[in-house]
C-alpha cells in the first residue's frame, strides 16, 4: 500500500447526469453508463429517477432480461412491483432496497404500483466476477424497517444498506465486490468521516442540497456525481442551507474484461452471443 492510499479521498471528477429514457419510456437521469462516465469498475450504471409526473414513469419497465451482473434498486418515494419468470414477485416501498443477483439470467418486469404522485429512487448496476456470472439468480430484499440507521456525528444520519458506518452493519452480503452503500443526510455544516477500503472504487451522488468533500472542500451539488480518488477515508460536510442528501457507494474493482450489450454483461464476445442464444431459446 502506498502512502497515497492512506490519505483522505478527494474529488477526481464531477459528472452531471444525462437525461434519457428507458424501459417503455420512463424518464430518468443516467449518471454512470453514459459517454462522460461509461463505467466505474465494478459499477456499470447508475440511474436516478425522480418525478412527480405520472406520465414520466407510468409505462414502467415491462418484461426484459438480465444476465451476468446485479441490479440494485433503492426507492426513496413511490412503489414499484417486480415480477420475474422464476415466480418471484414483490413490491418495493419507500426506503426499501432490492439487491437482485441476475446471475445466469432471468426475465422480469418493474412496474409502478401507483397511478399518481412522486416516484423517486436509484438503480445501480453492479458487475459480477467471471466465476459468479452464471450463478443461480437470487434476491436480497429489505424493507425500510430492516435498513439500520447510524448517527456517527451531530447532524448526520446514515442509512446503512451495505457495508458499515459507525459500527452499524448493513444487511446486504456480496463478498465479490464487498460493496458499501450509504444514504446520507447532513444538516448544514454537519461533518462526517467515513472509512472505506483504500483501493475500492467510490462515488458520491448528491440528490438534495450540496456537500463538500475532503480538505479542499470541493463542492458537489444536487444531481452531481463525484468520482473519488483512492484513500482510506472520506470527509464530508453539509454545505447547503437545508439538509443535504447523498448516496456514498464503494466497491472492489473486478479488473476483468467487460463485454456488454444492453441487459447482458459478460467477459467475452462469445459469452454475449451465448446469452442471446439462451435468451431466445427460453433458457433464462
Ligand atoms: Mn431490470
Amino acid at each position: 500500500m502506498t502512502t497515497a492510499n492512506l490519505a483522505s479521498r478527494s474529488v477526481r471528477r464531477v459528472i452531471q447526469g444525462m437525461p434519457t429514457s428507458d424501459g417503455a419510456g420512463v424518464k430518468l437521469r443516467r449518471v454512470i453508463g453514459q459517454p462522460q462516465l461509461p463505467d466505474l469498475d465494478p459499477f456499470l450504471m447508475l440511474d436516478e429517477f425522480g418525478t412527480d409526473r405520472a406520465e414520466d414513469y407510468i409505462a414502467g419497465f415491462p418484461d426484459h432480461p438480465h444476465r451476468g451482473f446485479e441490479t440494485v434498486t433503492y426507492m426513496l418515494d413511490g412503489r414499484m412491483r417486480h415480477k420475474d419468470n422464476h415466480g418471484n414477485e414483490g413490491v418495493l416501498v419507500p426506503g426499501g432496497v432490492q439487491w437482485m443477483t441476475a446471475g445466469r439470467g432471468l426475465v422480469h418486469s418493474e412496474m409502478p404500483e401507483q397511478q399518481k404522485g412522486r416516484m423517486r429512487g436509484f438503480q445501480l448496476w453492479l458487475n459480477l466476477p467471471a466465476r459468479d456470472k452464471m450463478t443461480e439468480p437470487r434476491y436480497q430484499e429489505f424493507g425500510p424497517e430492516r435498513i439500520p440507521t447510524a448517527a456517527p456525528s451531530p447532524g448526520v444520519t446514515v442509512k446503512v444498506i451495505a457495508g458499515s458506518a459507525a459500527g452499524i452493519v448493513g444487511p446486504i452480503l456480496q463478498p465479490a465486490t464487498d460493496p458499501t452503500y450509504l444514504d446520507l443526510a447532513l444538516e448544514p455544516k454537519a461533518e462526517f468521516t467515513q472509512e472505506l477500503p483504500p483501493d475500492h472504487a467510490a462515488f458520491l451522488y448528491v440528490f438534495e442540497g450540496e456537500v463538500t468533500v475532503g480538505e479542499e472542500a470541493s463542492p458537489v451539488r444536487t444531481h452531481e456525481l463525484a468520482v473519488l480518488s483512492e484513500g482510506a477515508r472520506i470527509r464530508l460536510r453539509g454545505a447547503s442551507a437545508q439538509t443535504a442528501r447523498a448516496i456514498l457507494v464503494a466497491g472492489r474493482p473486478l479488473k476483468e474484461p467487460v463485454a456488454k450489450y444492453g441487459p447482458f454483461v459478460m467477459n467475452t464476445r462469445e459469452e454475449l452471443q451465448q446469452a442471446f442464444v439462451d435468451f431466445q431459446n427460453g433458457r433464462f
